[in-house]
């Protein structure tokens, strides 16, 4: 079967979601106009000020980089830290001071769709508390989720499209485990679960600062 969009090469990827079957090719770019988007309508990015990349070596974490230089022509001044573990609102020490040193502004955290819900969803029964929902800004610095509209399995189809070279650390906690394991099921089912689950928790969201 040929691609629904170019109509040239073999149609190997099927997103359920939308009914499409498409090449690799057209499949990237459909991703990558799907972020700039985001960058664009949210006014995530200020090319004009230094941004730092956590790098934990995830595809999350190569995938940002490629689509932040690719949306930019490489015009952007990018730094990148590594990062062992990555927890929401913590930096290490030495990142701290690398925001310092550099008067740092703007952070992107690799972060995908999946990641957004199960953080949802384990603050949702927990501790009741979203200060890290969404894109967010904590002392004064502005954190961004550039792939938080791509699902977890999309990043892993780009990132092998791409021949990116990552290593994702498996999930320890249970509780992430578990909600993922749920997703997931409820996700193969309807297939349009995760995205609408995105919707939901945008709309909270807007609530929530509201008040
Ligand atoms: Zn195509």
């Amino acid at each position: 079967m040929l691609c629904q969009k170019c109509k040239k090469a073999r149609a190997e990827i099927k997103l359920p979601y939308l009914g499409l079957r498409l090449c690799r090719g057209c499949f990237c770019k459909l991703i990558e106009k799907r972020v700039k988007k985001e960058i664009r309508s949210k006014k995530l990015i200020n090319e004009k000020e230094k941004i730092l990349l956590l790098d934990n070596n995830s595809k999350e974490a190569k995938i940002s980089e490629h689509i932040i230089r690719a949306a930019y022509n490489n015009r952007v001044d990018l730094l990148k830290v590594k990062v062992n573990a990555l927890k929401i609102g913590h930096l290490s020490e030495k990142t701290k001071e690398i925001i310092k040193k550099n008067k740092i502004k703007q952070v992107i955290i690799p972060w995908n769709l999946d990641d957004e819900i199960i953080y949802f969803t384990e603050n949702l029964f927990n501790k009741g508390d979203f200060k890290f929902l969404s894109h967010f800004t904590q002392d004064k610095i502005f954190y961004i989720k550039l792939l938080r509209n791509v699902l977890e399995s999309e990043c892993l189809l780009f990132a092998n499209c791409r021949k990116f070279k990552f290593k994702d650390k498996p999930e320890k906690d249970r509780q992430k485990k578990v909600i993922k394991n749920m997703l997931d099921k409820i996700d193969k089912k309807h297939s349009e679960t995760k995205f609408s689950l995105l919707k939901s928790i945008d709309s909270l969201n807007n609530t929530i600062k509201i008040n």
